[in-house]
């Protein structure tokens, strides 16, 4: 019965439980009140297997609340960084979400990269702002105990960690304390959860012996079996955590006892359970126990083979549901109505007829009603309602007076999209954020993963006099021919995207350069002009270009010849488009991954200028891409043009055409080719060619971690280390300010360190040959100097540079210093320069 239950590997269309699994918690869950919320810094941080104990085992409502959306960290599995990142990395906590069963939430700060020191986070976030975000969610969420992943000291490590755990406990005594942020209270009563608890982590044996010694520690095997699902909560955990795939997150499913140690720091002590001395039945709450004596009637009495039987035990302790005052209860009504739907086996679908709507625009929308149980549906009513507009054209249709069994109930609606209507840009990156938090002043938004969706599909059936509505988004399902059936959100889109291909433009000389605008059509019929809103100073030609599309989903490219100023300068550029005397300045990116739906994110059709000084002698660049940069791009900016080596390039091409070879981020770790061919890359540097190689990271090095294998990264020893230098304002010192690779052909100065972003350097050589000069030295504040992140080695005739800055970074954010430092590098020529093309002015 339970074999199929839990089906991993399900598209994001399907749901991970049903059938008689899925009843039975939906109905074990409705006769238990309380919950849990756990509180860490980043995706992944969660303890999935405590979050799956918790809510599929303990059947209590249960939360991740992730302070950020993971926007800092590094991506494998495609180029995205920052907030498209965060957009990634929110769907793959949706993803695991739904495996577990966990809800998420999120708090306004950005992950804006490694932090050693909580001081530095919280100075970046802005503590009360986050604060207050935190005692938000607990002051809605209402959890009886609150679970830190982190301690709140250096032990931690991230100072983003280390950060979200001093908030959690600040926040278990404010969410209680009614002088703390008033303003929620308009909405939300203040909550004072019954313990704080830490879910101890040991690295250590030291570690382990003192966790061993704390008091109220309690145990939990998330390893316990649980045969309605057919697995054990570590083993859930193991999938549910195999979404994090941006973060190369695949874990096993773990079988056999697995215990976890949770710590009571404040409130009262646990000394057995989570939930000592919390009563997670309906004796809670007042009147309650009639409801749990009837609920847990229709517990035991529940039939495998006639789910539709236990309905009227579930209409029995409506009413009394319905009535109570109390606010833990309001939601249980919900979760009711949801285990009537299941035991009734009703299919609510509501599918509108395309997943991309234009302002001013009509959607059809068929709402779908099919009764699976021999229990009859009276008197269907179908209705859809838009959060905050109105759906004309029918809003309520009445159907068939009856659906009996696997009966259909139909009802078109036509949406007309209102003219304004804003395009569906997820909520938190609708404005542009100053610092490292987001901009979200809706109060109500604050907290949410997700955006709502535009519209929702209400069915209403009459059971017996009980008149029961249930909500479902109206959504766009479809077939993809290699995944099956899928659904995705229906969005708001500009009639024509308008895609800037970069959005910085360097101008390394006064010469005017060919800026190109992409226009993409989402509806027939498209036409309008398109025209540059450029600084002072800043000239573009044509003024104005006319553009036609025909079909949605055709191109055009339109491009403007940019003149800068004379001399180094900066500004923003602006691409408007004006269809039907409205004007449009948005761009459209899809993103799109097999583990989770499509999403939509519309950049503004902007780009930073930069007019900086940059000299660079070398025009043909081989590029070893990695794990996936932007630096290529960035490259071509400045003149050069730049070759993707192919495995194939690596092994047989000719490489003495190139005045440089740069391998990208991580390329060490994810490319055997490129290990395969290192003494053919070594040979090109032997005989004059310049190798630049970008950071790489020590674990699954050369896919092992012995130390004659991580030797091999450069032409003499070297060893990868594991020291970073994470704050990006930190001075960068010159040993030897002679150095030919600060000297020419442009000469670094100090000025060249300022502006840059997030971090300086990762993962620099511990450990090199005398062969190798260190050029750079940097360290953050009360550490040591780290002279390792760049290195300099004369190899035969040519140069070798390991280089562990982070320029994956500065270059795509347009950092004049950066790309000087950069153009130095890919110019600096060894003894074998004569034959070398000609330098590029
Ligand atoms: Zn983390």
């Amino acid at each position: 019965m339970t074999a199929a239950a839990f089906t991993p590997g399900l598209s994001h269309a399907q749901r991970n439980i049903s059938g008689t699994p899925e009843i039975q918690l939906a109905l074990r869950k409705v006769n238990t009140l309380g919950g849990v919320l756990m509180i860490a810094a980043h995706p992944d941080d969660e303890n999935s297997a405590l979050l799956a104990y918790y809510t599929r085992g303990r059947n209590v409502r249960t939360g991740y609340l992730s302070l950020t959306r993971g926007e800092g960290g590094q991506n494998l599995i495609g180029s995205e960084q920052g907030g498209l990142l965060g957009v990634i990395r929110t769907q793959e906590l949706l993803a695991a979400r739904r495996i577990d069963g966990a809800e998420q939430f999120f708090t306004r700060a950005i992950d804006f990269g490694f932090s050693k020191s909580a001081d530095e986070t919280l100075g970046k976030w802005g503590r009360e702002k986050v604060l207050s975000d935190i005692v938000w969610v607990i002051r809605r969420f209402r959890p009886d105990a609150i679970v830190l992943r982190f301690s709140g000291t250096p032990r931690d490590g991230h100072g983003q960690h280390q950060s979200s755990a001093m908030l959690g406990k600040e926040a278990f005594a404010a969410a209680a304390d009614r002088s703390r942020f008033p303003e929620q209270l308009r909405y939300v009563e203040p909550w004072q959860a019954t313990r704080l608890m830490w879910n101890v982590f040991s690295f250590t044996r030291d570690q382990e012996k003192e966790a061993e010694a704390m008091p109220h520690r309690i145990a939990v095997d998330t390893g316990e079996f649980n045969p309605l699902l057919g697995k054990s909560y570590a083993e859930i955990a193991g999938i549910s955590r195999s979404m994090h795939r941006s973060q190369g997150m695949g874990a096993s499913e773990r079988r056999g006892p697995s215990v976890n140690f949770l710590v009571t720091i404040a409130g009262q002590a646990a000394e057995k359970d989570t939930f000592d001395g919390v009563d997670l039945t309906w004796n809670r709450v007042k009147g309650g126990e009639a409801v749990g004596a009837i609920l847990a009637e229709a517990e035991r009495t529940f039939d495998a083979q006639h789910p539709e039987k236990t309905i009227p035990l579930l209409l029995k302790a409506r009413p009394l549901i319905a009535a109570m005052e109390d606010r833990l209860v309001k939601r249980k009504l919900e979760d009711l109505d949801e285990a009537i739907a299941l035991c009734a086996g009703l299919w609510l679908d509501a599918r509108a007829d395309r997943y991309t709507a234009v302002p001013g625009s009509t959607l059809k929308i068929d709402l779908e009603a099919i009764n699976r149980s021999h229990h009859p549906l009276h008197r269907p009513v179908y209705r859809v309602s838009g959060a905050g507009h109105s759906v004309s054209g029918g809003a309520q249709t009445e159907g068939a007076n009856v659906l009996g069994y696997n009966e259909a109930g139909h009802a078109e609606f036509t949406w007309e999209v209102p003219a304004d209507a804003h395009y569906s840009q997820p909520f938190w990156l609708q404005k542009p954020h100053a610092a490292d938090t987001y901009d979200v002043t809706d109060q109500n938004l604050i907290g949410a993963a997700d955006d709502v969706p535009w519209l929702t599909a209400n069915f209403t059936f009459d059971f017996g006099g009980a008149s029961i509505t249930f909500r479902r988004p109206v959504h766009f399902r479809y077939v993809d021919p290699t995944e099956g059936e899928m659904t995705r959100a229906v969005v708001i889109v500009p009639p024509v995207a308008v895609n800037l291909a970069e959005h910085v433009e360097i101008f390394p000389r006064e010469a005017p350069k060919r800026i190109e605008i992409e226009l993409k059509a989402n509806t027939a019929d498209t036409a309008g002009d398109l025209r540059l809103e450029l600084p002072q100073g800043w000239r573009a030609e044509p003024g104005l270009q006319q553009f036609r599309l025909s079909q949605p989903g055709d191109e055009q490219t339109l491009s403007f010849s940019v003149t800068p100023p004379k001399n180094e300068a900066q500004g923003k550029l602006r691409a408007i488009a004006r269809v039907n005397g409205k004007e449009i300045s948005s761009g459209m990116t899809v993103t799109a991954f097999p583990h989770f739906p499509p999403q939509a994110t519309f950049p503004p059709a902007q780009a930073k200028l930069e007019r900086a000084n940059v000299v660079i002698e070398a025009r043909k660049i081989g590029y070893v891409m990695g794990a996936g940069d932007q630096v290529p791009e960035s490259l071509r900016q400045i003149g050069c043009e730049v070759t993707l080596l192919s495995p194939r390039d690596l092994a047989e091409r000719n490489l003495a055409e190139f005045d440089a070879i740069v391998t990208g981020v991580r390329a060490y770790n994810v490319r055997p080719d490129l290990r395969a061919n290192q003494q053919r890359l070594l040979d090109y540097v032997d005989a004059g060619g310049t190798m630049i190689v970008q950071y790489n990271v020590l674990q699954g090095f050369f896919g092992r971690s012995d130390s004659t294998e991580l030797n091999r990264i450069g032409p003499y020893p070297l060893k990868v280390g594991r020291a970073r230098v994470s704050v990006e304002e930190a001075p960068v010192a010159l040993p030897d300010p002679g150095h030919p690779l600060l000297a020419a052909p442009n000469r670094i100065t100090p000025e060249d360190f300022t502006g840059w972003i997030q971090e300086r350097g990762l993962y620099f050589a511990s450990e090199w040959d005398p062969h190798y000069q260190p050029v750079l030295e940097a360290h953050d504040p009360d550490e040591k100097p780290q002279p390792g992140g760049m290195l300099y080695a004369r190899y035969g005739k040519g140069i070798y540079i390991f280089t562990a800055y982070s320029w994956f970074r500065q270059l795509p954010a347009g950092v004049p210093g950066a790309y000087r430092i950069f153009a130095n590098m890919l110019s600096a020529r060894g003894a074998g320069a004569g034959a070398r093309s000609a330098a590029v002015r």
